[in-house]
């Protein structure tokens, strides 16, 4: 079976062409720079094929199109016709208090993503772009939704209500929602059977340029940290996480910038790059920095694991305890020292970590101490997976 899985953006849209049963990937690739003139990177592992095209890209549609064409080329082609595609996959960021689930989608789904615009207003117009793209290109082909929002939606109220008057939840939605939804959900399903029971407490953690944690209880999310937007939490590479409102007040008031100069500041200027004086947001730049003795890129990570290790401990007591730990994504699976220091600050609830197995990069792991009262492991994030069985499983039905 062939599912197409799409990643539509604003200005990119990336995409895999897999197998949901084996998890094989047989080509995967990047269109960028769509609406401006257009470029596609495509891949095709198995084949030892790597193709760059400057194509151009008006809109999403011509792009899709760019994508089915080197799918089906003769020579960087995996496929000989868009016949063997099965279905489409799409993530989808904002599915609002709509969609417990992935769905199929259809005239209702669309205009439940749209409805959510006003919720997701960078990246829900963008993916409806992505569906509206395939529809044209491939009329009648099936396609299903998969919400970043969904995997959250079994939160309590007291998880996620705001503590502000009730109109603007009933009326406004205005609430926490969370998102990266499909990789917790991909890890905690890899938690459980690595753990060998569900009735886990289990908090992961979700550290690349975009950081989340969530706490798990029995396969369920009870809690997870970004909120109404992406912006919450614990601090990103380059958005601030948790900070209070007055702050944001402040900085209008004296600097005259709009709530969406300022907001736009809080997501692109701030997090880890801006506590580095303007170094890098990437994690590894500021590991040389920090070696290289430079203060800023010190407390740039001394903040992010102080912050991340605060989310565990406050997990751990809405969960009533911890028995496993998840490391994913870029600094999760490849940051030993990132991992190194928010476990020794964990160290009084028991985490106790492997020195040795904590070298481990980009692979499934156990690294905690085998006296460890909490099992620590490094996880791997497959959200395109996760999508492409979503839909082969929604379709099939
Ligand atoms: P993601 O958003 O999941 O792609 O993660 C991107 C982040 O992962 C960047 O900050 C990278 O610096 C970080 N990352 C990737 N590889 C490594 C590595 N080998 N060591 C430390 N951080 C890494």
């Amino acid at each position: 079976m062939n599912i197409l899985v799409i990643n539509a953006g604003s200005s990119s849209l990336k995409y895999q062409l897999m197998d949901p049963h084996t998890g094989e990937v047989a080509a995967k690739g990047l269109c960028e720079r769509i609406g401006l003139d257009g470029r596609l990177t495509h891949k095709a592992p198995a084949r030892g094929i790597k193709v760059e095209r400057e194509i151009p890209m008006p809109t999403h549609a011509e792009a899709i199109s760019a994508v089915l064409e080197i799918l089906v080329d003769p020579e960087n082609g995996v496929i000989a016709s868009t016949d063997e595609i099965d279905a489409v996959g799409h993530r989808v960021l904002h599915g609002g208090d709509k969609f417990i689930q992935s769905c199929i989608i259809d005239e209702a789904c669309k205009q439940a993503i749209r409805d959510c615009i006003p919720l997701g207003p960078l990246h829900n117009p963008a993916n409806l772009m992505g569906i509206e793209a395939c529809e044209k290109v491939m009329p009648g082909k099936p396609q299903v939704a998969v919400f970043d929002t969904a995997f959250h939606m079994t939160m309590p109220p007291k998880a996620y209500r705001y503590a502000i008057p009730t109109k603007y939840y009933e009326e406004d939605h205005l609430r926490r929602y969370g998102f990266h939804g499909t990789s917790h959900r991909y890890v905690t399903r890899r938690a459980i059977e690595l753990m060998g029971r569900s009735d886990i407490r289990l908090v992961n953690c979700h550290l690349g340029n975009g950081s989340s944690l969530s706490a798990v209880k029995d396969g369920k999310c009870q809690d997870t940290s970004m909120g109404l937007s992406p912006l919450a939490g614990v601090p990103m590479g380059t958005r601030s996480g948790d900070i209070d409102p007055c702050v944001a007040q402040f900085i209008m008031n004296k600097y005259g910038m709009t709530a969406d100069e300022c907001l736009n500041m809080l997501n692109k200027k701030s997090g880890v790059l801006a506590l580095s004086n303007g170094l890098s947001s990437d994690f590894r730049d500021l590991e040389a920095g920090a070696e290289s003795g430079n203060e800023a890129c010190c407390l740039a990570l001394d903040k992010f694991d102080y912050e991340v290790s605060k989310y565990v401990g406050a997990y751990a007591a809405a969960l009533g305890g911890l028995d496993c730990l998840v490391f994913t994504a870029g600094v999760g699976e490849n940051g030993p020292n990132t991992r190194a220091a928010i476990c020794r600050n964990l160290g009084f609830m028991g985490v106790k970590l492997d020195p040795e197995r904590n070298q481990v990069r980009g692979k499934e792991a156990l690294i905690s101490a085998d006296d460890s009262q909490v099992k620590v492991w490094v996880i791997p994030t497959n959200e395109e997976l996760m999508i492409a069985q979503d839909t082969a499983e929604l379709v099939e039905k």
